[in-house]
């Protein structure tokens, strides 16, 4: 069977992957660079760790960045605001801590099963620590991370400096950039076609370059320019730097309440910042990260620096559904990376008819249409 993958960001990267696998024809279309709009992120993987957006705690949070200048408000999506607000404290349909917590097993025994063949792209299994300046968010948070329904182990530290930390053990980290490489050998059989795509039909239809392709399957994985085909979706940006540092970082490291991370590789440190929702290119608010990193680590050198957006959903939860003979893969949010394994899987398995439509992953779904992306 031919498929065609729109967006080589981690999420099309895996898709590829997946439906290379299954033996299909896979044509990747990427508009830029494979896994450019992708690789600034920190790479922490923690798909356990997702959390829902449609709430008033996480209104708190963007309120607590807003106000320490890690947030601005420029531009969202129409519709992605009205649905938020319609869904403001709305509870999941049930079985979908179920649904995420397959997603998450799935999304990590992914990237297990690359680094047990060749760790070259620095998978890290030290676990990650998150440090709190405020001491009543830091009980806010630890209420949530040690109840009866989460799953994933944490450590509560105090001391060091900090109004509290948290430790989470089973947490690891990857190098974004060396992945995005590997997956590039691993997609041997993948025509990749560094070409925009100006049109997508529900019918396998892609518009490329003033000509027509057509499909048995289309995956468009082309984050929240996808928000075209009828998705409530929104972006929120964010930048990513990788320095040159004396400090001394043992394990990937989040400071929550200025929305940075850091993440430690051989010689160097990955840092990324920033929660913009904006859907322009706008690149104005990235020297001011970069000086709020410096706050919490020194920075002897910059090596390099890339950007990208945060594909939000409503309820900030993934979204993986077949329409016809789309199947849209979307919504990692700030996961992006921690679920693409699986979101990349099961888009494979809805091009191939292998699985259906499950009704949370599917929720937007029935919205999409065709149209120019
Ligand atoms: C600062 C920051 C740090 C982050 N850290 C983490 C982290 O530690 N862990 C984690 O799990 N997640 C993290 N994320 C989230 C993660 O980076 C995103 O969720 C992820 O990049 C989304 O991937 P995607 O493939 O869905 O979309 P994208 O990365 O946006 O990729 C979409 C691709 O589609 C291409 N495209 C778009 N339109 C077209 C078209 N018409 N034709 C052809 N190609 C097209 C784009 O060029 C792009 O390459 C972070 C995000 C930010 C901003």
């Amino acid at each position: 069977m031919k498929v065609a993958v729109v967006g080589g960001g981690i999420v099309g990267l895996f898709a590829a992957f997946h439906l290379e696998r299954a033996g299909a024809e896979v044509t990747l279309y990427e508009e830029g660079k494979p896994g450019a709009r992708s690789d600034h992120a920190a790479g922490i993987i923690e798909p356990a760790n997702a959390y829902r957006t449609n709430t008033l705690a996480f209104l708190r949070r963007v309120w607590r960045f807003w106000r320490g200048g890690t947030c601005t408000f420029r531009s969202v999506d129409g519709r992605w605001l009205s649905a938020s607000l319609r869904e403001l404290e709305r509870d999941p349909i049930p079985g979908t801590d179920e649904v995420l917590r397959e997603m998450a097993r799935t999304s990590v025994a992914g990237y297990e099963e690359l680094a047990a063949q060749n760790n070259d792209f620095a998978y890290t299994l030290k676990g990650l620590l998150e440090r709190y300046d405020h001491r009543a968010h830091f009980l806010e948070d630890q209420t949530v991370a040690t109840s009866k329904d989460s799953i994933v182990p944490v450590e509560v530290r105090e001391g060091e400096g900090w109004a509290g930390s948290l430790f989470y053990p089973s947490v690891g980290w990857v190098h974004t950039e060396r992945f995005v490489q590997r997956m590039l050998r691993e997609l041997t059989q993948t025509q990749i076609v560094c070409q925009r795509v100006d049109h997508v039909g529900l019918d396998g239809t892609l518009q490329v370059g003033g000509t027509t392709a057509n499909f048995d399957a289309v995956v468009v994985s082309t984050g929240v320019t996808s928000r075209k085909l009828g998705l409530p979706l929104t972006g929120v940006k964010g930048y990513g730097w990788h320095v040159q540092s004396r400090a001394k970082v043992e394990v990937a490291t989040i400071f929550v309440d200025r929305g940075i991370a850091v993440v430690p590789f051989e010689n160097e440190l990955k840092v990324t910042g920033g929660w913009d929702f904006d859907l322009s290119d706008r690149l104005s608010h990235a020297p001011s990260i970069l000086a709020a990193v410096k706050e919490v680590v020194p920075v002897d050198r910059v090596l390099s620096f890339g950007n990208g957006s945060r594909p939000c959903t409503p309820d900030g939860l993934p979204i993986v559904g077949r329409k016809g003979r789309l199947v849209i893969a979307n919504g990692g949010f700030r996961l992006g990376w921690s679920f693409a394994p699986a979101l990349g899987k099961r888009a494979a398995l809805l091009c191939t008819s292998q699985t259906q439509n499950d009704p949370f992953l599917s929720r937007y779904c029935g919205s999409l249409h065709a149209g120019p992306i």
